[in-house]
């Protein structure tokens, strides 16, 4: 199948990207690398470097390449940067995301799976969350996510569009070749790891006082080899109509536990303070897998916290710098 892949320098896009390469998909990424990485594209898929605010440049991609289906991982991502800049999310995430529908209904391409996200949860009444929790966007980034799946169900009833909506709970981990690279970095595992390399002094940990088993905040990590496996068996199982999954691993890991275990694999001390709440932080957030375990008989093959810091520790070491620097060898 040809797919062209929207954000496939970025994390977890790049991931997907490497994983459909190597199971015979022919893949055309499309990305304008404001936050993804050129060396993080695989080397098997075509490149083409232009932005969705462009609709004629995703025109001329679909119109060249024909794809039988599209990725969409290109968007913005951090619940905070969307508190103090909403328009970029209510903006930029939804119009580039409808100028990609636009154009995809005019070349004729059916099938799309969506990145959505756990913040559409907010202030869930069940936990683990599933897909029949109520939706309370926790910020205008969950926001954008919403209107993007609410247009999905609009073209497939009016254009026969199927769709699969993948509502991420935390990506971790790494693959061989690929990781998490983000400047700056904010996230959990990445910085933890930057502390072991010796590149910062010391993590902070937001709040010790969550009604939680240890006080601190408890989340649902899914390595993103698992999650490069879901949205490969969510494209071939699309022709039998659109689905909407929640997708973690269904297990919740606090931040201490994610600092000790980081500390039995990396060997380092990993210095941890205790600091203020960051805003809009829910105590626990994980996920209720359950229906797409089911329907698409997906099962994480790395479950355990021990493995997914692992593989992004082995990543982490061999690229120091991210993509930016050499691979460094053991
Ligand atoms: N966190 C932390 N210190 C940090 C970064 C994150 O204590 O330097 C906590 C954060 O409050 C959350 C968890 O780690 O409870 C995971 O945060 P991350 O930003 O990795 O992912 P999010 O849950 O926000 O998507």
């Amino acid at each position: 199948m040809k797919i062209l892949v929207t954000g496939g320098a970025g994390y977890i896009g790049s991931v997907v990207v490497e994983q459909l390469v190597q199971q015979g998909e022919s893949v055309i990424v499309f990305d304008n690398l404001s936050l993804g990485h050129r060396k993080a594209v695989h080397p098997s898929a075509e490149f083409i470097h232009a932005d969705l605010n462009d609709r004629s440049a995703i025109d001329q991609a679909l119109a060249t390449h024909q794809p039988e289906a599209v990725m969409h991982f290109a968007a913005y991502s951090l619940v905070g940067e969307s508190m103090k800049f909403p328009f970029q999310y209510l903006g930029e995430n939804v119009t580039n995301f409808l100028n990609l529908l636009q154009s995809m209904v005019a070349h004729d391409v059916k099938k799309l799976i969506l990145s959505s996200t756990a913040n559409l949860f907010d202030d869930p009444e069940r936990m683990p969350i599933d897909e029949d929790e109520r939706i309370v966007p926790g910020s205008p980034y969950g926001e954008s996510k919403f209107i993007c799946e609410r247009m999905l169900f609009w073209l497939d009833r009016i254009h026969g569009l199927k769709y699969a909506a993948l509502r991420y709970f935390n990506a971790a981990g790494a693959s061989e070749e690929r990781g998490e690279d983000h400047t700056p970095e904010l996230h959990l595992i990445p910085i933890v790891l930057q502390v072991a390399l010796g590149q910062r002094e010391r993590v902070s940990m937001f709040g010790d006082d969550y009604d939680t088993p240890d006080g601190t905040c408890v989340r649902d990590y899914i390595h993103v080899l698992d999650l490069a496996q879901a949205h490969i068996l969510a494209l071939r199982t699309l022709d039998s109509g659109s689905r909407t999954y929640n997708l973690g691993n269904g297990k919740g890991f606090s931040v201490k536990q994610v600092i000790e275990t980081a500390r039995e694999i990396t060997g380092h001390a990993i210095p941890a303070d205790v600091v203020a709440r960051r805003a809009g932080d829910p105590a626990t957030l994980v996920a209720g897998s359950e229906k797409i375990r089911r329907e698409l008989k997906w099962q994480p093959a790395y479950p355990e916290l021990q493995a997914i810091i692992e593989t992004a520790w082995r990543w982490h070491r061999s690229h120091p710098h991210g993509y930016a620097g050499g691979v460094t060898k053991d």
